[in-house]
């Protein structure tokens, strides 16, 4: 229920709040203290996939609803159920990206960048929306890092792929996760398992959630996706047993070459992810705990999806990683903001006026400098600069002023030397130097 307050309008979440406007539910702010943990993330994210050769592309966060209703599939739950979708002031049906893929292909397509290269390997990070029940691990607004390889058929591109993936994950440190992998098949060979798996859900039906029930006509290999039921399925017919030649020859290279590099997987058979656009390999990076949020990565080969949104016949392999999710497994107690070099005490108008020009100097060396711009007693002060952890302080009160020496203490051992006033810069940076 909405209702017109003058010519803003007051949703159900604001009334009774005493006009405080808290973050829509689902969603959360990533804070300061946050920060060293995502940023080590991106950073080597962005380290391993620029040595694999890929580039970081940024396309926006909202598109025509067509495009992923024809990507990721109409009968999927994404497209069915957790879609941010609005009309636009000019009428224009729009979604809010519930993952990057399609994205990155319209892109691919709109730029005709298969004319430049037979392989390109691109990268994005980014808010992906999706209206989900929010709990731990699961939250409307979250964040992903994601890969596409767009123009490869061959089984070395999904091993290179996978090979990232799990490079990846041991340089972040996260450990505990299982790389579980599978074929889908292709438009060859999926009908008929499609077909096999129908005839074998079939007496199971009465017994199944509603959704499966639902799926079971619209999109049968899903119900093996089930959060609810999948351990009903440990003996149904699998798509290993279904695969044509080529796609049997594909998935054997892919076990071989994993297996000659020494990354660690299983196969699992009964594998299918919740997007349609999925062919052969598809694969999960998954934590050895049970439970509904339990995948932190996933991926695999769509070589129908860039002739599905309208490009060329160009195959493609990809995988997303949660960031929210890859992060609670991080050990992040070492990544802690950064703390200041030096804080400043200056005492009065004149110490304040007289340290300015000296925080900018070394501010421009690339040294941390904090300061409270005078004002406080020292006392207060000295609190202050403990609290930011700063490893100096450099002291300048009245009589400071008087002698043209100022005092700088070590934090941590209590020792004070004294520093020129005159020579400050200098003098500093040289001290500090290592703080
Ligand atoms: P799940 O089975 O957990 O619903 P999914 O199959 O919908 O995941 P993908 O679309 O494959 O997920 O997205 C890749 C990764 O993005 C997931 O493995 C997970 O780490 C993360 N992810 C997906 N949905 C959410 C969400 N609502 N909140 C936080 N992270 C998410
Ligand atoms: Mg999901």
């Amino acid at each position: 229920m909405t209702r017109v307050v003058g010519f803003l309008i007051e949703s159900e979440y604001d009334r009774g709040k005493q006009n405080v406007i808290q973050a829509i539910k689902g969603v959360k702010d990533i804070l300061p203290d946050d920060m060293p943990a995502w940023q080590h993330l991106e950073a080597v994210a962005r380290t391993i996939f620029e040595e694999y050769g890929f580039s970081e592309i940024r396309v926006p966060v909202f598109e025509y609803t067509d495009l992923f209703a024809r990507s990721i599939g109409v009968s999927t739950d994404i497209v069915e159920k957790e879609m941010y979708t609005f009309e636009d002031r000019d009428g224009r049906k729009i979604t809010l990206r519930p993952e990057g893929t399609a994205g990155v292909v319209r892109a691919f397509i709109e730029h005709k960048m298969y004319a430049d290269a037979s392989l390109v390997k691109l990268y994005y990070l980014g808010p992906m929306f999706r209206h989900e029940r929010p709990q731990k691990g699961r939250y409307r607004q979250f964040y992903q890092v994601g890969v596409e390889a767009l123009g490869g058929t061959h089984p070395h591109v999904d091993i290179d792929i996978l090979v990232m993936l799990h490079r990846l994950f041991a340089k972040l440190g996260i450990t505990g996760l299982t790389l579980q992998v599978n074929s889908l098949g292709d438009s060859q060979c999926r009908d008929a398992y499609r077909d096999a798996l129908k005839a074998y859900l079939k007496e199971k039906l009465p017994t199944l959630c509603a959704d499966c029930q639902r799926r079971y006509e619209t999109n049968p290999l899903r119900v093996l996706d089930c959060k609810v039921d999948a351990a009903k399925f440990s003996d149904s017919p699998i798509m290993l047993d279904h695969l044509c030649g080529p796609c049997k020859d594909h998935f054997a290279m892919v076990e071989g070459g994993l297996k000659k590099l020494g990354i660690p997987f299983v196969v699992n058979p009964r594998l299918v992810r919740g997007l349609d656009y999925y062919t052969r390999t598809t694969f999960e990076l998954v934590m050895d705990h049970e439970g509904a949020q339990n995948t932190v990565a996933a991926g695999g080969r769509y070589d129908g999806l860039v002739k599905e949104i309208g490009g060329p016949a160009i195959p493609g392999i990809g995988f997303a990683l949660g960031v929210e999710r890859a992060i609670s497994l991080m050990d992040t107690s070492r990544l802690k903001p950064a703390r200041p070099a030096l804080f400043i005490a200056a005492l009065g108008d004149e110490a304040v006026a007289l340290v300015m020009p000296v925080i900018h100097a070394l501010r421009n060396d690339g040294i941390r400098v904090e300061t409270d711009y005078g004002g406080a007693s020292l006392k207060s002060q000295m609190k202050k600069a403990d609290k930011y952890g700063a490893a100096f302080t450099l002291i300048v009160g009245e009589q400071e002023m008087q002698s043209r020496t100022a005092v700088l203490r070590n934090m941590a051992t209590k020792e004070q030397v004294a520093v020129s006033l005159d020579n400050a810069v200098e003098e500093l940076k040289t001290r500090l130097s290592g703080a």
